[in-house]
């Protein structure tokens, strides 16, 4: 996840009281088995934490989960997409369905005073030193995919089809689900009829699961504004084309495109998260950098902000009689995430069975958020014949979760340094949920 992403309130009041009281399924011991299991999952979980790797750097990670994998008898592929995982096991005619969890940790110092606190630290792509951490969770997510792994091995016999298990790399970048897709994921491996993941939630309570049907994270661009003027002394701005002013036009018309030209029902933002020009009080200078986030969730309304941002971009550089030569460039990254989308009636149908297996106030719609997940990719490569879902799981400790709430205290969001989520919670909730929904789904 690129952006802090939080949970309805409405979910957060329902979660007060309630803690982890839940209905146990009478038919199974999904539960109870995952319960025994925890110690163990526990230590994977710390390992992995205290040694969390960045984006395409997940090698380590990669080998001892792929090790794991192995163990319990999948058919293992590494490296694909980089350092992405493929785990297969075929066992008889039936679905394919795909689970999917992502590796990467983020350059964040560690601040949780955690026993088992990062102290890892790396090079980042551009060359600098950081502290990595785990803070978005992805440890969370790992551990509970080894969980359902090897629930679903043990319950062999129950189910028929093909079962495939990722590990994504790069989330944090909106890279690796691309990567994987491109290195022939639903080629050279089974294609999936369906796609499960979770995510841990930083403002919700442990063990609440989250679900939004349709759209339920945005669209995510990157966009550069190179806004060019003509530079000279401050004292004689009348030979001069001032790309401050000129810049700051184009940062207060921008957002006439939300206010004026959406529907307001259709959510969307621009923001502009830097402005850069000039180096010294009396000099104008020639150019100015505006760098844009831009987030949406239709590909129409995608479309049409960003026609927008470069027809406002060069609408404001006409009114300020720069010449045609000298129109802003405005350049989309190549790093663009598509909105997540939940296929509504099956997100309808699982949250639904989830909620016979935890109880009705343990399960609850949330408002879609505006961050960003490359989730996306898996249901985007071919929308007609997949169906996928991911969910959010409350991570923050309910005792904590209701006294923050009641003293009005901000929680540390994910990508916080203090992300601390109560982890066998979150594995425990997610491992189960995603083992009884995969079992329904192959169920012979
Ligand atoms: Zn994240
Ligand atoms: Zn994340």
């Amino acid at each position: 996840m690129k952006v802090a992403h939080h949970l309805a309130r409405s979910l957060a009041a329902s979660a007060l009281a309630l803690g982890l009281v839940a209905t146990a399924h009478a038919q199974d011991t999904i539960r109870s088995d995952i319960a025994a299991d925890m110690p163990g999952l526990m230590e994977i979980y710390r390992d992995l934490h205290a040694n969390p790797e960045l984006s395409f750097q997940e090698v380590k990670t990669a080998a001892k989960l792929s090790a794991e994998a192995r163990r319990l008898g999948f058919e293992v592929t590494e490296g694909v997409g980089k350092t992405g995982v493929v785990a297969v096991m075929k066992n008889g005619p039936g679905p394919v369905v795909m689970l999917r969890a992502d590796m990467d940790g983020l350059p964040v110092v560690e601040q949780t005073g955690l026993a088992y606190a990062s102290k890892v630290r790396a090079m980042s792509p551009a060359g600098i030193e950081t502290g990595v951490m785990h803070a978005c969770g992805h440890d969370t997510h790992m551990t509970g995919w080894v969980a359902t792994a090897r629930q679903l091995v043990k319950r062999k016999a129950e189910w028929s089809g093909t079962l495939v298990m990722i590990l994504q790399p790069a989330e944090e970048i909106g890279s690796g689900a691309l990567a994987m897709l491109e290195d022939g994921l639903y080629t050279r491996f089974p294609k999936p009829q369906y796609v499960l993941g979770f995510h841990d939630a930083a403002q919700a309570p442990a063990g609440f699961i989250g679900y939004t049907p349709g759209f339920a994270l945005a669209n995510v661009d990157s966009v550069d504004i190179k806004v060019k003027g003509l530079g000279g002394h401050g004292a004689y701005p009348q030979s001069t084309k001032d790309p401050i002013v000129l810049g700051a036009r184009i940062v207060t018309t921008l957002q006439t495109l939300i206010s004026r030209e959406l529907d307001p029902q259709d959510a969307a933002v621009v923001t502009v998260g830097s402005f850069q020009a000039g180096a010294k009080h009396n000099i104008i200078s020639d150019e100015a950098t505006l760098l844009l986030t831009v987030r949406s969730y239709s590909d129409e309304t995608r479309a049409k902000i960003l026609e927008g941002i470069k027809r406002i971009a060069r609408g404001e550089a006409i009114a300020a009689g720069v010449p045609d030569d000298k129109m802003p460039m405005v350049t989309m990254s190549d790093t663009f995430t598509p909105a997540v989308f939940n296929s509504p009636d099956f997100t309808q149908e699982q949250a639904a069975y989830l909620k016979t297996r935890f109880g009705e106030k343990r399960v609850e719609q949330v408002a879609p958020s505006m961050g960003g997940e490359d989730f996306s990719r898996f249901y985007r490569a071919d929308p007609d014949n997949i169906t996928s879902l991911i969910f959010w799981v409350g991570g923050v400790p309910v005792e904590e979760y209701t006294k923050a709430k009641k003293e009005g205290i901000e929680m540390p969001s994910l990508h916080s340094p203090f992300w601390a989520p109560e982890a066998d919670t979150v594995i425990a909730t997610a491992a189960e949920a995603m083992t009884a929904m995969t079992l329904k789904l192959m169920a012979k």
